[in-house]
């Protein structure tokens, strides 16, 4: 029996004018997303999105694990391909459903027709198919209002489909539809986390992280890296840039009063982070600060930081506890990664009293008795770039 999956758009169906270029850029992900599971030809009507694989020795499986982290997509499912004929279609819908419908209790048959010229119309479909079912299946009866399975039927251009499956998507817009964000990507939980999130809207992501040799270790970012390759799955192609930033760490230190420390650190992190972005085209920055869950996210404590930002600041988490972060972490498989131990930047010389509510004025004032300019190019010279991609 030939299998293809079916996709049915998520919110982008709703665009209007735009729907085209939305769709082409879903189909476009979903072909680089599945290159290396070998050919398929994708068509797209009617809001559905047609995955056709070209020979017999693709998993289906392995389509749908991978379909099933793009966004864009509100449903999938696995079907079985039918001539347009009501007894093709009958027969394959008791073999390709039999498993889960010779397991199940209730059921129903729901029938879709684009075709209008097919001669038989929707009700009918469902009653005859109906009919056939419960007779082959004599454990069935129908439950037209929770059944356990629905069969679905499609009638469409060229063929019929049956699936009796429906797996939620995704959901979101197609990765690349919103344009690319500067994602400030540490070793920590939640930042990996903002990162999926904005990917969700469409937001194609780059990601920068700051590094402080001798303080931070090579295993630091090696972990950072493999948070980037993991993000990769539902974020498509990411641009890791990594800054060195142990030279302004260490001016930090020697030249600002302690209890402005991270403050400051944070600062140049932004700034370093938007000149970077508007070399890569980024139109904002993205980080994982959620209200008060640190003294450097207190609202003075992001007063302060977003003074210096020139371009918007998307914190997705911000509203979100620890333990919602963590639930997302684990369903998009970074949270082992990041609870691994090694230290961040952020963790070197830490205050012993860091302001929590920091007065902006007290902290230009702090940040202004030395010229941290010339450290900034540096680190933004010195910074380097390597992509990440699905499979590394
Ligand atoms: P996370 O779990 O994302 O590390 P956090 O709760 O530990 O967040 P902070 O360490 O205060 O919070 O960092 C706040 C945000 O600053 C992070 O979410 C991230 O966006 C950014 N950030 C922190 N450290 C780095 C770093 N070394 N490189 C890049 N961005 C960083
Ligand atoms: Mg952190």
């Amino acid at each position: 029996m030939k299998e293809i999956v079916l996709v049915k758009y998520g919110e982008m169906a709703l665009k209007g004018l735009n729907k085209k270029t939305f769709e082409d850029m879903l189909t476009k992900n979903i072909k680089r997303r599945l290159k290396s599971l070998g050919s398929f030809v994708c068509t797209s009507a009617q809001s559905t999105l047609y995955i056709d694989p070209q020979s017999d020795d693709i998993d289906l499986a392995d389509v749908v694990d991978r379909v099933g982290k793009i966004f864009g997509i509100a449903a999938l499912c696995r079907a079985c391909v039918c001539e347009k004929d009501f007894a093709d279609i009958a027969e394959k819908a008791a073999e390709y459903c039999g498993d889960i419908l010779s397991t199940s209790k209730t059921f129903k048959v729901t029938a879709k027709r684009s075709d209008k010229a097919f001669p038989m119309k929707s009700p009918q479909i469902c009653a005859e198919l109906g009919g056939i079912l419960l007779e082959k299946f004599p454990n069935l009866s129908v439950d037209v209002n929770q059944p356990e399975v629905t069969v679905t039927v499609e009638i469409r251009d060229t063929n019929a489909y049956v699936h009796a499956e429906n797996i939620k998507g995704a959901g979101g817009l197609p990765v690349g539809s919103s344009g690319k964000a500067m994602l400030l990507l540490s070793g920590g939980i939640d930042s990996p986390v903002a990162g999926y999130m904005m990917a969700k809207r469409g937001v194609h992501i780059a990601a920068i992280h700051y590094v402080s040799p001798p303080y931070t270790s090579d295993r630091a970012q090696l972990k950072v890296e493999q948070l980037c390759q993991k993000l990769t799955d539902y974020c498509g192609g990411i641009a890791f840039y990594c800054v060195p930033f142990t030279e302004l760490q260490e001016a930090i230190k020697d030249h600002c009063p302690e209890e402005f420390f991270t403050i400051i650190m944070r600062r140049l992190m932004m700034e370093i982070a938007q000149r970077i972005a508007a070399k890569d085209n980024c139109l904002a920055l993205i980080t994982g600060e959620s209200v008060g869950q640190v003294a450097s996210q207190t609202m003075s404590a992001i007063a302060c930081t977003d003074a210096v930002c020139r371009i918007p600041v998307f914190r997705p988490c911000v509203g979100m506890d620890k333990t919602e972060i963590i639930e997302i972490a684990r369903k998009i498989d970074t949270f082992e990664t990041s609870t691994l131990p090694y230290e961040d930047c952020c963790t070197v010389f830490t205050p012993r009293h860091p302001k929590v509510r920091p007065v902006l004025s007290d902290v230009e004032k702090a940040q202004n008795s030395f010229d941290f300019e010339p450290l900034i190019q540096r680190a933004v010279e010195g910074t380097t770039m390597k992509t990440f991609n699905y499979e590394a």
